[in-house]
């Protein structure tokens, strides 16, 4: 059946599905003539079917691919601006390892050239690990952020000691006192008083200094960097463009008495396009307008064009991984019309908390029956006793095929690699998802699904 019109019908799915598109991050992702979810890695693929019905549902798979594609383009598409517009400063990755601290999510992005950002004394301690173990660049940067304990503290020194350009990140006045007796070189944080339009705008932001409190500070030892973080998933180009205008006058106030002061730190809040749906900047097109802004501000202030850090971690992690399940059962759903309840066999509440508790949107498709035109309104229900265990698309639905056509339906949620495995939980006292990781054409486990023995043990059974 490779006729044109069967080509024409696929590329058709394919398109309603909104795979193989660069906008939607979903490059390496198609439709098998059979209709079933693959996943090409250069001339490696993975059929997502044939996949969980070998290891089984609920299951994570991610892919090293993803992230070091993101990575390099990321890094890329800074110099070639950097380079295009003239800009002075240089630019430095750092990885939010808080946004996803699993091996093969930080090693792929290190080895791409990214720096790290720690949010923790035990983030900071696989820093340590990676370091004893695979023997990499000591030149890796590592910024602190988080409230440094002394445990924390000890282990900055200690890495220190060994080599590694660690920079902890005064967040206020307390640490800024502890911090007086530090040797090396140290960052301060602002609470800039912009807001942004934001998925999770704060009223209130208890991180970091005022303006005022920092341009009342006068001279900080060792400082080499000012640092903001905003929010997540910055929605709009001017959220990054803006807070970066009004640090840059705030760096040029802080550089006179702080001449070693020679970088801004823009923290993270890079964007994924969850919905798939609807027009979302493209990461190149923000790259370009941080690289202008930053310039042509700096030019207008007369000073040095600063060293350039983002943090992004979603950015980056949430579009290497997908959750899937399958679907268990089908219920009706009062007072709605043609929407469904379509049972999954895992939870929203333990697995994808993000669902329920900030309302994040999902791209979903089916796993198998890619290539059908039958589809019904769909809300998802997960398997814990949960009334707030759902997930209806912000009250709209998902189209997906009818069960009652399907042997055995599967469905892939998209962009999960970003705070969802830390935060899991066990509700219920379902198991987590098992892990599988996709690279070089192998498949490899990375977490097996916890068995009743295990979750049970948990607990002190
Ligand atoms: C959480 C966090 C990040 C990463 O945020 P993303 O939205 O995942 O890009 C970066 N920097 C700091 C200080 C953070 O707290």
């Amino acid at each position: 059946m490779t006729t044109k019109s069967a080509k024409k019908k696929k590329n058709g799915f394919r398109k309603f599905w909104r795979l193989g598109l660069e906008e939607c991050n979903t490059q390496m992702f198609d439709i098998s003539p059979d209709g079933e979810l693959v996943v090409r890695e250069g001339n490696y693929q993975y059929n997502i079917f044939d996949i969980v019905k070998k290891y089984g549902t609920p299951t994570e798979i991610m892919f090293p691919t993803i992230i070091e594609n993101r990575v390099r383009d990321l890094i890329e598409t800074f110099n070639a601006y950097i380079k295009v517009l003239g800009y002075k400063g240089k630019f430095f990755y750092h990885y939010a390892m808080k946004a996803n601290q699993t091996k093969e999510f930080v090693l792929p992005a290190v080895a791409e050239g990214a720096h790290l950002d720690v949010a923790s004394a035990n983030e900071l301690y696989l820093v340590k690990r990676m370091i004893e173990q695979d023997k990499f660049n000591a030149k890796i940067r590592v910024i602190c952020n988080g409230p440094k304990t002394d445990k924390y503290m000890s282990l900055v020194e200690e890495l220190k000691g060994k080599g590694l350009i660690v920079v902890p990140i005064i967040e206020d006045f307390n640490e800024l006192e502890r911090m007086a007796k530090f040797k090396g070189e140290v960052g301060i944080r602002v609470n800039l008083d912009v807001k942004v339009q934001a998925h999770w705008d704060k009223k209130f932001n208890r991180f970091g200094f005022t303006e005022e409190e920092l341009t009342k500070l006068g001279k900080v030892r060792n400082l080499s960097t000012l640092h903001y973080h905003i929010s997540k998933q910055i929605e709009t180009i001017d959220g990054f463009t803006k807070p970066l205008k009004r640090a840059l006058s705030l760096f040029a106030v802080m550089k006179e008495k702080n001449p070693g002061l020679d970088t801004l730190d823009i923290g993270g809040g890079g964007g994924v396009p969850f919905e798939k749906k609807k027009h979302f900047y493209s990461g190149k097109s923000l790259i370009s307008q941080i690289v202008k802004t930053a310039k042509k501000e700096c030019d207008k202030l007369g000073i040095k064009h600063p060293n350039l850090i983002v943090e992004w971690g979603s950015y980056v992690a949430a579009p290497a991984q997908i959750t899937i399940y399958k679907i268990l059962a089908e219920k009706e759903v009062g007072n709605k019309g043609k929407v469904k309840w379509y049972v999954i066999d895992g939870s929203f509440m333990n697995d994808l908390l993000d669902t329920w508790a900030i309302h994040q949107k999902w791209h979903v498709t089916p796993v198998n029956y890619m290539s059908t035109h039958k589809l019904q309104p769909v809300w998802f229900a997960g398997s814990s006793c949960d009334s707030d265990d759902k997930y209806t698309a912000g009250g709209e639905y998902t189209m997906l095929p009818r069960l009652a056509d399907c042997e055995e339906l599967y469905v892939a949620f998209f962009d999960t690699g970003a705070y969802q495995d830390a935060l899991a939980s066990h509700h219920c006292l379902l198991s987590s998802p098992a892990k599988l990781i996709a690279q070089n054409g192998e498949i490899k486990i990375a977490r097996r699904r916890e068995t009743s023995e295990e979750v049970g043990k948990m607990f002190g059974w």
